[in-house]
């Protein structure tokens, strides 16, 4: 994938641009916006969004609520704070032996950041936004991810109203595992679909 996390179309330069004349006119507080990000960096996600993954796997009855309307589900671990402002909607696609779902905004960079915290760099690139639709399959290979062809890819669309996330299938050999260490396993790319855990 050719991702240029630097070029001067990045996301973090217009975002530090559009923080410092915010700034400057004195409209927010710059240890505000610090203290904002470093929640959705460490205490928000991924590890939400982990856990709800772990939860899924040990738990059928909250698997099956989960599918059916996520963010209730998630509000039932306790997740509830925050949440609802943002988010009208989200939306958990399980991938199956059948089935692979990859999560993308074509339009912009909507995210499930309340149960994944803030975006990797290149969820928001011009190259992912655009070839995770043209062509997922080799886009998924390139990042390690092989498929076998009779894996059908489902690409989920994201948008303002509704936010997808991936429900990755539990590794084999983990019977034994407990809802903490699964939690461990589980990656946040794993949750976007472009990896396993
Ligand atoms: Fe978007």
């Amino acid at each position: 994938m050719t991702v240029d996390p630097h070029g001067s179309e990045s996301p973090e330069i217009r975002t530090e641009a559009i923080e410092t004349l915010l700034v400057k006119k004195g409209l927010v507080q710059s240890a505000a916006v610090d203290a904002l990000v470093e929640r959705y960096e460490q205490d928000i996600g991924p590890l939400r969004g982990a856990r709800v993954v772990a939860e899924a796997w040990t738990d059928p009855e909250f698997r099956a609520r989960l599918l059916e309307d996520g963010m209730p589900a998630i509000r039932e671990l306790g997740f509830g704070d925050n949440t609802d402002s943002h988010v009208a909607r989200l939306v958990v696609k399980e991938n199956t032996d059948a089935v692979h779902n990859l999560v993308v905004c074509t339009l912009c960079s909507c995210y499930p950041w309340a149960v994944l915290g803030l975006p990797p760099a290149w969820y928001k690139s011009p190259a992912y936004r655009s070839r995770a639709v043209r062509e997922p399959r080799r886009l998924l290979a390139e990042l390690g991810l092989d498929l076998s062809p009779d894996v059908e890819v489902r690409v989920w669309d994201s948008s303002a109203e509704v936010r997808y996330m991936v429900l990755p299938q539990r590794p084999q050999g983990t019977d034994e595992l407990g809802v903490e260490e699964l939690t461990a396993l589980v990656s946040r790319d794993s949750m976007i679909g472009v990896e396993r855990p």
